[in-house]
């Protein structure tokens, strides 16, 4: 080790699979070069403590972000709008996220496409897109626009095989796209995940065994669990290979419900489906032309209707312990490592251990608030970024 070499020690170091006591990390420019015991640490290193009872963690990864800073991603599909949306994100521990386009035109979507290829290794916050329609059930629109909910022409398929985004993820509902779609896309490599869809169990059955593995916001705009049709619920919670985002912040899902669903087998992700108002200064924003208002937690249209939230991921990792009780271990590997595995970064992001990136995140355990924050090994809260 020489100096190009730095090290942040803590009293505690979750790497993503185990709490270490006394522990450093050390960066090597971008990457993690090792964690060890700080007694380990050779002198020549150049070192910061962090205050006495700071958990250091992974980054988090966010797979469902629609707008923050004052920005929604459909109004401002842009370089400069995605690059709001990830700073204000950033302060609350998001190291990196998937800028989010719910339902819309083809021009929008290709516009999203280009900005996003534009940041793909330059802004390391941005890892690819999620596309949240517009191939989703009518019946369970949420606030999508019934306007833009449709099934999907060959021109969209070759659109999706050729964008050059990074990671993709698309959300579909299943029973609205022709056999072989699923399979096709997901064997480029695009993450398909199950939502606003009124699939039975055997359709979503169907669709995992064609390459399905996500299901977004769980629970939420699908079909509901019952005794004679388990529908898409059940098909995710009992398999292992399978991945759910919840959105925990007591207004989207009962907390009961999400306890359930994490006796499953299937890995959870905490996501946020964050709104302008995240990290902005006001508390309404446009969507489709109508006014959403955020109050108490709660982004809704004025019929009721919700419209993603107002969550942060650390407020998302909060909520993870004190509403549904689990240890902040596994809340912390719902917010990176979950995410990261189910997007196929695994290898290099979501945990702290050698040749991962350095995306770490700085917790106070008690409030789990994120004071300190590393992006590619850099300090991002230190230069206090907007
Ligand atoms: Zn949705």
């Amino acid at each position: 080790m020489n100096g190009t070499h730095q090290a942040l020690i803590a009293d505690f170091v979750f790497d993503g699979k185990s709490v270490r006591r006394g522990a450093a990390v050390v960066m090597e420019g971008p990457r993690i070069a090792g964690v060890l015991p700080a007694s380990e640490l050779p002198n020549s290193i150049s070192t910061r403590r962090l205050p006495d009872g700071t958990w250091l963690a992974p980054g988090f990864i966010d797979v469902q972000v629609n707008g923050g800073g004052d920005v929604l991603f459909n109004d401002e599909p842009t370089v400069d709008g995605i690059r709001t949306i990830a700073a204000a994100h950033r302060r609350f521990g998001t190291t990196s996220l998937l800028p989010t386009l719910i339902s819309d035109t083809p021009e929008k979507t290709n516009a999203a496409l280009s900005a996003v290829s534009a940041l793909i290794g330059k802004d390391p916050s941005i890892l690819g897109i999620h596309l949240e329609g517009p191939y989703l059930s009518p019946e369970k629109p949420g606030v999508h626009s019934l306007q833009y909910i449709r099934e999907p022409t060959s021109d969209d398929e070759q659109v999706l095989l050729r964008a050059t985004s990074g990671v993709k993820v698309l959300t579909l509902a299943p029973e609205r796209v022709p056999k072989g779609f699923i399979g096709r896309l997901a064997n480029a490599g695009v993450r398909i995940s199950l939502g606003h869809s009124l699939a039975t169990y055997g359709e979503a059955k169907a669709a995992m065994s064609e390459g399905l593995t996500g299901f977004t916001h769980l629970f939420n705009a699908m079909r509901p669990l019952a005794s004679r049709e388990p529908g898409p619920i059940a098909a995710a919670i009992e398999s292992p290979t399978a991945w759910f985002g919840m959105i925990v912040d007591g207004v989207h899902v009962d907390p009961a419900m999400l306890r359930l669903a994490l006796r499953g087998e299937a890995g959870a992700m905490v996501v946020t489906d964050a709104m302008p108002p995240v990290g902005g200064k006001s508390a309404s924003f446009r969507l489709y032309g109508q006014e959403i208002k955020c109050e108490g937690g709660r982004c809704a249209r004025s019929d009721g209707a919700l419209a993603g939230s107002s969550l942060d991921m650390a407020g998302a990792v909060r909520n993870c312990v004190r509403l549904l009780g689990v240890p902040l271990e596994s809340a912390l590997r719902f917010a990176s490592e979950h995410p990261a595995r189910f997007l196929g970064v695994g290898h290099w992001l979501g945990r702290l251990a050698p040749g991962c990136r350095a995306d770490i995140v700085a917790i106070d355990p008690e409030t789990i608030e994120v004071f300190g924050v590393w992006i590619a090994g850099h300090d991002h809260l230190a230069e206090n970024e907007p």
